[in-house]
Order: C-alpha cells, then sequence, then structure tokens
C-alpha cells in the first residue's frame, strides 16, 4: 500500500507502544534516537453521564497534567535535533510546565515566563523540572513581552509560533478517529485560547480524510471565556482575522488570550468544519467542574469550560442529543488545586 506523504500507515499501528509517537511518519522528526518522550498521548476516551452521546477524552492525563505535552513532546524532540542548548518560553503555566520536563529531560536550559497569577500547581512543576522560572507581575501579554525582550539572541520556543509544536497537536485527531475505529465524531468541543490545540486538530482530521482513514471531518465548538472572547467577537462579526480585546478576570487562565496567535487560522477552521464558537461565564465554568467531580474526574477551571459550553449547546439544540461529540479535558485539577480551595471558602461564606 501506498504511503501518503507524512502520514503514517494504518497498517503499522498495531504494532507499536500506545503514545502519540506511534504517528511518527507524521510528526516530522528525522531520526528517531532524537524523541524525548515520557510516555505521552493515547489519553483515555470515557463515557460522560449526560443526557446525549458524549466522550470526554482525558487528556489531562498526559504526563504533565495538560495536554500540551503533545506539543512539548515533537517541539523538543526537534530542538534536540538541532542541538539547540538553551531556549525561552512564556506561558499562562501549562505550556511552560510541560515544556520545562521535556526540556530538562533531553538536557536544554529553559527560562519559563509566567503571570504571577499562575496557579501554584504549575509554579511548582516548572521548578521542580528545573527550569530557570520569571515570574512577571501583569498580564499574559506582558509576559510575552517580556520574554520577547529577554529572548534577543536565545531560541524562542514558543509553544503558540512552533509548528512542531502544532504538528503535535495533530495527535488527538489522529488518536480520537483511531480509537473510535476510523470514525470522527460529529462533533469536538474544545477550549480555545491561542488556537493551537483547535488548529491542530483541524489539520489532523485533515490528514485522516486526505489519507481515506475516515470519510467526513467533525464539526469544531469553540469554547472561550466570556471575560476573555477574541475568537467568538471575530466570529460573530464575521471577520477573516482576531483583533485583540480588553479582558477581564476569569477563572479559566488557560485561555484568557487577548489576540490569539493563530487567529486567521482558528477562524477559518471553525468555518471550514461548520463549527461554532460558545463562551461560558466562571459560574457555569464551576458548575461543569462539580459536574465532572461527580463522575470520578477532576480538572482545572479551564478545562471545564469545554463540558460547559456543551451544555449550552445541547439546550440550544444546536447540538443534538443523538450526535456522538467528544469533550477535550485539558488539564488537571491538581495544578489549581489552590484555585480550588479559594472558590470552596468562599462558597462555605455564602451558604453559611
Ligand atoms: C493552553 C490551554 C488551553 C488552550 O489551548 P490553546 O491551544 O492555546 O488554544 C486550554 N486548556 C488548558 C488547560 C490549557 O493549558
Amino acid at each position: 500500500m501506498l504511503q501518503t506523504p507524512g502520514m503514517f500507515m494504518r497498517e503499522s499501528l498495531a504494532h507499536r507502544p500506545p503514545t502519540l509517537w506511534r504517528y511518527r511518519e507524521a510528526l516530522g522528526i528525522n531520526n528517531p534516537s532524537n524523541t524525548v518522550s515520557l510516555g505521552e498521548g493515547f489519553t483515555p476516551l470515557v463515557d460522560y453521564a449526560v443526557n446525549g452521546q458524549v466522550v470526554l477524552k482525558l487528556d489531562f492525563l498526559c504526563p504533565t497534567g495538560s495536554y500540551k505535552d503533545r506539543g512539548s513532546t515533537v517541539m523538543i524532540s526537534k530542538l534536540k535535533e538541532w542541538g539547540v542548548a538553551e531556549i525561552i518560553e512564556d506561558s499562562s503555566g501549562n505550556a511552560g510546565a510541560s515544556i520545562a520536563a521535556y526540556a530538562s529531560r533531553a538536557g536544554i536550559r529553559a527560562n519559563i515566563y509566567v503571570p504571577t497569577s499562575t496557579s501554584a500547581g504549575k509554579i511548582a512543576q516548572i521548578e521542580m523540572y528545573g527550569a530557570d522560572l520569571i515570574k512577571v507581575l501583569g498580564s499574559r501579554e506582558d509576559t510575552t513581552s517580556a520574554a520577547f525582550d529577554a529572548a534577543q539572541g536565545m531560541f524562542y520556543a514558543s509553544h503558540n509560533w512552533s509548528p512542531y509544536f502544532l504538528a503535535g497537536m495533530k495527535t488527538a485527531a489522529y488518536e480520537i478517529a483511531e480509537q473510535l475505529a476510523w470514525k470522527a465524531p460529529d462533533w469536538i468541543v474544545t477550549p480555545v485560547g491561542g488556537g493551537g490545540l483547535l488548529v491542530g486538530l483541524q489539520l489532523g482530521f485533515h490528514d485522516l480524510l486526505a489519507a481515506g482513514f475516515i470519510q467526513r471531518a467533525p464539526r469544531l465548538a469553540a469554547v472561550q471565556a466570556s471575560a476573555c472572547d477574541p475568537v467568538y467577537r471575530a466570529w460573530r462579526a464575521r471577520l477573516e482575522h482576531i483583533p485583540a480585546v480588553d479582558k477581564g478576570p476569569t477563572a479559566a487562565e488557560g485561555i484568557s488570550v487577548a489576540k490569539p496567535v493563530h487567529g486567521k487560522a482558528i477562524l477559518a477552521a471553525i468555518r471550514e468544519s461548520n463549527g461554532i464558537v460558545t463562551t461560558v461565564d466562571d459560574g457555569e465554568v464551576w458548575t461543569a467542574l462539580e459536574t465532572l467531580g461527580r463522575q470520578g474526574i477532576y480538572v482545572e477551571p479551564t478545562a471545564a469550560a469545554a463540558p460547559a459550553a456543551l451544555r449550552k449547546l445541547h439546550q440550544a439544540g444546536i447540538i443534538g442529543r443523538d450526535e456522538g461529540v467528544v469533550v477535550m479535558l485539558t488539564g488537571s485539577g491538581l495544578k489549581a488545586t489552590d484555585k480550588i480551595v479559594e472558590r470552596q471558602a468562599a462558597q462555605a461564606i455564602t451558604y453559611a
């Protein structure tokens, strides 16, 4: 059988371990000895007990507790191939933790910039992985500027900009298709911040269609926080690009991005897939977090935005109860226990 260029063969998969490197032909690493892996990917799909045909993709079970490991394993492998010794990255926390882990494993020195407001669990991880942590007093956007200024002469290994990081995201689509016996679901619901996961899913399903592994791609439901909704606004206004918004505070720190790097590609992916954009407020996020908890699933607030949006899309009849849905659960609750404890304390006072 002829192999699609830059694509894996379905036949090879039976003999490969359950990590995302089973799709290695699609990941652009020339020499397998450069692979920097912690066994990431091939995360479980489990049923979600709601009125509908819904499964949850437990991507927070990747080694550092977020789906960002999909991108980090590929990007850091490429940097190792290139012989890069030191990198700089800015993040709301999860990408920083993930890149810190893979960089250490590859023997690459990492300088990670995060806002001071980042959840304690993510900051602790970055330090434990041995990266140089720089906390920036200011917004997510101020953090990027600080990293940019410091990156003069150093390798800016940005998860938002690297095409290798994006290539890693495609594996989420490959896995979902393989786990569903080479059928795409009707919908995928995913939080959107910088847009890497959404655009990666779209590219991945595109590859699968081109290779003839699936017959149709899923519709993409992009989820934003109502306090920071640049994708939603641009989509509603039928724009081709995404202008920056003035954002407010939100519990969904991982998607608090005022101007997504992948702006045009995000809008194109939503339109091409006949998808939709939904916003959720913090109250809806906390409700979804509790609903998941009662089913044995502990995620961070950002991740709960996706099931919170699904609830609204089901209620509005936009997603039918008979349609097959995969919800991406992107980050572990253990990273945000400080924020969750704060919330519990506030609730206890309210109801005392
Ligand atoms: C980074 C992140 C997102 C947003 O993903 P993008 O690829 O930036 O759109 C969603 N959830 C969590 C937990 C994240 O860390």
